[in-house]
């Protein structure tokens, strides 16, 4: 019985190993929101003005490696003699006010609790280590964000779950919906098993996650499109890469059309010479040829306001 054990436990390690883990094991479901749409629908409407007010929060300062942010291999990075460095950058929230659908959070900022007591919140010591979290800066809480809304918070929809987009949640009140691409939670990693403890944590006794309704683009530009409110209004585009389920938002304001980006792109360097993240990418060729589609949509759709993972 107790060799079985024993025999059992290696064995799970073995796996775990060579398969690693999935980023988290919270509960999953399918979105409740949105309809399986196409480049074509949301490329007709784009460039007419929508009805959502979209605030980008800087909610905290914060600094990366170089070498994390942008691939310094690739060719144009080397043309360029880029060097790794520690490059400044922002954690933000993203706040979309739609007239009948009401506030929801692209993103989730950072919460002060989680700075002032990572070990509570999941956080070893590895990752606070790894992370560098005596360099974040809190400029506007996530906490600040929730209590300055007009309503309540009707949900979050994340670009993906790295733990700097997830690092709001302690301030997130359990009953508010939450939504992400496919595979996001589910894809297994050998990395995963170091953050899986703090995924877990951040997300426990929160709802499930609720996965977007990705179809096959027919005009074959994006790997899928929702329409999330129904309405052309909004749009999440999937664009995996740097996470299994990483997804970019097409956003019509009443100042015109913005694309968040999410992590498909960090930085400004990054967007300008089509470079896609470095070593906290998880496929670089997938990630890449999703970041020159989003730059082809917008190279079609000038007046589209590029708002970048993290960097204005
Ligand atoms: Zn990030």
């Amino acid at each position: 019985m107790k060799t079985n054990r024993i025999f059992l436990s290696i064995f799970s390690c073995v796996v775990l190993l060579v398969q690693g883990c999935a980023l988290t094991s919270h509960p999953l479901g399918k979105s409740a929101l949105g309809k399986a749409s196409s480049s074509a629908e949301m490329e007709r409407l784009i460039d007419q003005p929508g009805p959502i007010q979209l605030e980008t929060i800087d909610s905290a300062h914060w600094s990366a490696p170089l070498a994390g942010l942008v691939n310094l291999d690739s060719p144009t990075a080397v043309q360029a003699e880029l060097k790794d460095r520690d490059e400044p950058i922002q954690i933000y929230a993203h706040l979309l006010q739609h007239p009948q659908r009401g506030n929801y959070l692209v993103d989730s900022g950072v919460s002060r609790k989680l700075v002032d007591d990572p070990a509570k919140h999941g956080l070893n010591w590895l990752v606070v280590k790894a992370m560098h979290i005596e360099r974040l800066q809190i400029m506007k809480s996530t906490a600040e964000i929730v209590q300055g809304m007009d309503g309540k918070l009707s949900g979050v929809f994340f670009t993906h779950l790295h733990l700097d987009h997830i690092s709001g949640m302690p301030d997130i009140s359990n009953e508010v919906p939450l939504y992400i691409g496919a595979s996001e939670s589910t894809a297994t990693n050998l990395m995963n098993m170091f953050v899986r403890g703090a995924s877990d944590q951040l997300l426990k006794d929160k709802q499930p996650l609720q996965e977007w309704h990705f179809q096959p683009d027919p005009q074959n530009k994006f790997e899928g499109i929702v329409d999330v409110f129904e309405d052309g209004s909004v749009f999440a585009i999937s664009v995996p890469g740097h996470t299994p389920g990483s997804t970019a938002l097409l956003i019509r304001t009443t100042h015109g059309p913005v694309l968040l980006t999410g992590d498909t792109c960090h930085t400004r360097w990054g967007w300008e010479h089509t470079v896609e993240p470095g070593d906290f990418t998880e496929d670089q060729p997938r990630n890449l040829k999703n970041l020159k589609s989003l730059k082809e949509l917008v190279a079609g759709h000038p007046q589209i306001e590029v708002r970048l993972g993290h960097q204005h």
